[in-house]
């Protein structure tokens, strides 16, 4: 397998999607669209061509001797000023894997699919297509959903040949494979793999998160006449629950991790006693058991 020419495909597609800032696919707008028909014309190159599911996500098999198939995947669509290699690299790496069976047929089926709205950076919902495929989509849950500039995500859809009641045939489309393991070689979006010096690392679950949002009432008063002994003050209760929600993670284990992310006061005045707190705290661990 040539790393060499992944690179350079990586570096033809952030040179063709995107500006100095970053990489542009959002999903379903033109410039993802772009990256999509450059990414076929690949394929092509190779004889081989891609089919949409019912929820965009693109699909391309390289039949082997066996109907049993390894699934390779990845994303072509980005955040707005994204990385050159999130997403693309799994896409780009997989078509490397195909490219390299195009002459002598390979023992298992692969199949590469190109996640559609991986990101979900335009309509604040992420993993669309993929969580179509595997079922767990609600539909009624992004059926309302409107972009920045009020454009709705149905009719973003529709302009890509996606109709969102059928979405959910995907799974179908997906549960037909006779899929024997599903591969995706990601961009780290961490620093630990950096810090511990290690190329690679082997994905060995994936976190669930738990969002919680916690409310402190206590006695809003004057900073001046109110003596230290007779305060009820709410952000210093919050200030050492939020070293507590530290210590959790830090004592659970090295995988857990947990932040507070938002804080609001009321009524946020500097010569003013709080009266309310509002803290969020997100838990994540890949154990259920745990998060429970
Ligand atoms: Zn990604």
């Amino acid at each position: 397998m040539s790393a060499h020419d992944v690179i350079a495909n990586l570096k033809e597609l952030a040179t063709r999607t995107a500006t100095p800032d970053g990489a542009q696919r959002l999903a379903w707008g033109p410039v993802w669209r772009d990256a999509r028909e450059w990414f076929n014309g690949k394929l092509a190159s190779i004889g081989l061509e891609p089919t949409l599911d019912a929820a965009g996500n693109s699909w391309v098999t390289l039949p082997g001797q066996s109907d049993r198939a390894v699934i390779i995947g990845g994303h072509l669509d980005s955040v707005p000023n994204g990385g050159w290699l999130d997403g693309s690299l799994g896409v780009l790496a997989a078509f490397e894997a195909l490219r390299m069976f195009t002459h002598h047929r390979p023992r298992l089926t692969l199949k590469l699919v190109d996640w559609a709205d991986e990101e979900g950076a335009r309509f604040s919902r992420s993993l669309l297509g993929s969580s179509a495929a595997s079922g767990s989509l609600k539909l009624d849950d992004v059926r309302h959903l409107v972009d920045k500039d009020g454009t709705r995500l149905v009719d973003a859809l529709r302009e890509n040949g996606v109709v969102l009641d059928r979405m959910l045939d995907a799974h179908d489309q997906l549960r037909a494979v006779n899929a024997a393991a599903y591969l995706e070689l990601h961009i780290e979006q961490g620093p630990a793999l950096e810090d511990a010096n290690q190329p690679v690392g082997v994905v060995g679950g994936i976190v669930g998160i738990t969002w919680i949002e916690v409310t402190i009432t206590g006695q809003s008063d004057h900073a001046g006449p109110s003596p230290m002994r007779l305060r009820r003050d709410p952000l210093v209760a919050a200030s050492e629950i939020f070293q507590g929600v530290e210590r959790i993670a830090i004592m659970e284990d090295e995988i857990a991790v947990a932040t507070v992310g938002r804080v609001s006061v009321e009524p946020n005045v500097i010569n003013t006693i709080p009266g309310t707190v509002v803290f969020s705290v997100d838990f994540r661990h890949p154990d259920g058991e745990v998060l429970a």
